[in-house]
């Protein structure tokens, strides 16, 4: 019997009340093929400071050390339960930064999907929605702003100064380029570049060596995006789009647009890959607004095993399955309360019963 071992990080927040859904999703996918998924959870982020003192606790990291793959929930606190937090050991600086750079897992791939007949989850007119939107943002995950050298202090003026840097060298953009060059070919051979070549110096570097990287990928064609311009067409035109890439910062705020205008970002589940470890997690954050009331949506976390099974387990059948399941339950009417507002027309149901009603699809589709 295949064994593969899964270090589940709970998180913050929404996080232990969707991992539950994506787990049952996991067991019956496990039981079906017969495959052994040992599941062990791992205290991660803020949860995991208050309990032992660290956000990403040594026996934490032996954990995902040791797994075949990690799923991660979603972590963090709202702006004022963070100041509870010293700066270094609040959750995105002291969890999740270390984990991507520990693994470097450095290509992130946010695929943003609404078919046409859940048009009505969006804000956005079914005009624009046209035949549906579908489209993967590649993000540069492990370099840029975020893992920049940082400096503050007091300058000669005696005024409180801030200096981060945004910082690449010409292999990070290589690797990540060939990623999203290698995605096209697998899709419409249409490859959007999003920069900023226009102020940064840093968007410069990385146009010239996308664009040596572009030679060995002759098939696809490539348009460059300002980054500011393509918030704008992510609103007005998101069905131009097939494959996006972008550096760290520019990827973290733009996937985040396109969750909003799928209609939640519960509807955004992520890939985090690097060259010897994955993980999985949802693309947002952990809602301290909506924790403990039953109405998170789990499908970004489901969704996120379904990636987890194709890119860590070569189980493409699977993972189709999962996503055909929780198409299914929405175009059978249900719906969770982020994507609907009170008086539509659906079957609202809570996070525990968008699980159970995947799990019943999936157990269909898998007989
Ligand atoms: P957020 O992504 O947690 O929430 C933004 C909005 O989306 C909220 O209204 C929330 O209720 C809603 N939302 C998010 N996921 C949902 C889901 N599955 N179902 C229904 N609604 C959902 O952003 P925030 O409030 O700015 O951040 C909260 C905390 O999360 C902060 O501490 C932040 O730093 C952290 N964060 C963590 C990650 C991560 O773990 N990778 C990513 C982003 C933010």
């Amino acid at each position: 019997m295949t064994s593969y071992k899964i270090a589940l990080l709970d998180g913050d927040g929404i996080g232990p009340e969707i991992m539950t859904e994506a787990v049952k999703v996991l067991e019956l996918v496990g039981e079906r093929n017969e495959i052994n998924f040992e599941l062990i959870h791992g205290s991660f982020g803020a949860n995991a400071y208050f309990e032992q003192g660290h956000a990403f606790p040594e026996q934490t990291k032996a954990l995902c050390d040791e797994a075949d793959a990690i799923l991660k929930g979603p972590i963090g606190l709202s702006h004022e339960e963070s100041k509870k937090i010293p700066l270094d050991m609040q959750p995105e600086r002291g969890a999740l930064l270390p984990l991507r750079r520990r693994y470097n897992t450095f290509a992130n791939f946010r695929p943003v999907f609404l078919p046409k007949g859940l048009a009505h989850f969006s804000p956005l007119k079914p005009s624009i929605i046209g035949a549906g939107i579908d489209f993967i943002i590649i993000r540069e995950l492990v370099g840029g702003l975020y893992f920049g050298a940082k400096h503050t202090g007091v300058n000669e003026q005696g005024k409180r100064f801030v200096n981060e840097s945004l910082e690449y060298d010409e292999e990070q953009i290589a690797r990540i380029a060939r990623v999203a060059f290698e995605t096209s070919m697998k899709r419409k051979k249409v490859l959007h570049n999003i920069h900023k070549s226009n102020v940064l110096q840093s968007s410069v570097l990385w146009n010239e060596v996308l664009g040596e990287i572009s030679q060995e990928f002759p098939e696809v064609e490539v348009r460059h995006i300002l980054v500011d311009a393509a918030a704008t067409y992510l609103c007005l035109n998101p069905g131009q789009f097939d494959v996006m890439v972008m550096e760290n910062m520019f990827g973290d705020i733009l996937s985040d647009q396109a969750g909003g205008i799928l209609g939640s970002l519960g509807l955004m589940p992520s890939a985090c890959i690097g060259p010897e470890k994955a993980y999985y997690e949802p693309s947002h954050g952990s809602a301290p607004d909506i924790a403990g009331q039953s109405i998170a949506n789990p499908y970004s976390m489901i969704g996120s095993v379904a990636m987890m099974l194709e890119m860590s387990f070569s189980m493409e059948k699977e993972a189709k399955n999962c996503w055909h399941a929780m198409q299914s339950v929405f175009s059978q009417g249900y719906s969770t309360p982020d994507l609907s507002q009170p008086g539509a027309e659906v079957k609202m149901i809570d996070t525990q019963s968008f699980g159970d009603l995947v799990v019943s699809e999936l157990a269909q589709l898998a007989c």
